[in-house]
């Protein structure tokens, strides 16, 4: 699964969340950005307010522009149930 994606698929993520300005594309959730301080926040807070970015066909090699939004885990781990069963947003990270 993890070779699906590009070599520079960390920029790309990192682009479309940027653009998105770290907020959820679905809820508008701002969630946490890098080198923002997280201390006080518990783990389940910090999971939550997880940007990732979905591939809207769930095809992890097309990575046009318009394939990719930012979600936050609640809308992503949404996108995903039902196609995959339960999975968890450990698992998430791994497929976006
Ligand atoms: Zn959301
Ligand atoms: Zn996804």
């Amino acid at each position: 699964m993890k070779n699906r994606y590009p070599e520079n698929w960390p920029d790309i993520a990192l682009k479309v969340k940027q653009a998105a300005r770290w907020r959820c594309q679905e809820c508008g959730l701002k969630c946490i950005e890098p080198g923002q301080k997280t201390k006080g926040l518990s783990r389940s807070e910090i999971a939550k307010h997880c940007l990732a970015v979905h591939h809207q066909n769930y095809k992890p090699e097309d990575n046009r522009p318009e394939n990719l939004i930012a979600l936050c885990s609640a809308c992503h781990c949404a996108k995903h149930q039902g196609r995959r069963g339960s999975i968890t947003i450990g698992q998430l990270e791994l497929i976006s």
